[in-house]
């Protein structure tokens, strides 16, 4: 049974992009408050961002947005979430996401999403946490992200367990199935650790 509570998205903050991301996005969000799973995002109503988190809270979900305050301007802190936490840091807010959520999945995005991608994923590969990553495919959009780990665990640069670090799923479905089977996390959440 899953233990998955809450689940971190890391998604564009762009809303000019494809409308099959856009799609995926609001779909994520419906899904996981279908599911009575939590929402912890970057706290934004713009792009994918907002797109998540309306969709939650459209599906009656809970959501808490960490935002840091000079973004709070230029992201559009989200005035309707369930709870708008505003940290003075990039790498608070961070932090505070990688806190509170119990799995990690991955939307389309920009350099941003990126960033928490890389984050999340290399903080696994050092055994700083144990839990769920999902990278969403939407359109084959992380193909290149995919080839660029085959390059890196080919390269000698990282073992072939590297791949292990994050599971690819299709669609915000498969996504779902994935968090309701996710063994529970080996490791617990404890700040300290990072
Ligand atoms: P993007 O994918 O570039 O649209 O950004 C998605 C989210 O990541 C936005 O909330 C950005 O504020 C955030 N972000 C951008 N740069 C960073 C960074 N260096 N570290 C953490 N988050 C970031």
């Amino acid at each position: 049974m899953s233990s998955v509570k809450r689940v971190c998205v890391y998604c564009g903050s762009s809303g000019r992009v494809a409308e099959s991301y856009r799609a995926a996005a609001t779909r994520v969000g419906t899904l996981l408050a279908q599911a009575g799973i939590e929402l912890v995002y970057g706290g934004g109503r713009i792009g994918l961002m907002g797109l998540v988190a309306d969709a939650v809270l459209a599906a009656g979900g809970r959501v808490t947005g960490i935002i840091p305050g000079f973004l709070h301007g230029r992201e559009l802190g989200h005035a309707g979430v369930s709870e708008l936490i505003v940290v003075d840091s990039m790498h608070e807010r961070k932090q505070r996401m990688f806190e509170l959520a119990d799995a990690f999945v991955i939307l389309p995005g920009g350099l941003g999403t990126l960033d928490e991608t890389f984050e999340c994923i290399t903080w696994r590969q050092l055994g700083l946490h144990d839990r769920p990553v999902l990278v969403v495919d939407v359109d084959g959009y992380w193909q290149p992200l995919m080839r660029l780990m085959d390059q890196v665990v080919e390269s000698g640069f990282a073992g072939q367990t590297a791949r292990d670090l994050f599971k690819v799923v299709l669609t915000p479905e498969e996504m779902l199935e994935a968090l309701a089977t996710a063994p529970e996390a080996a490791l617990p959440h404890t700040a300290e650790r990072v």
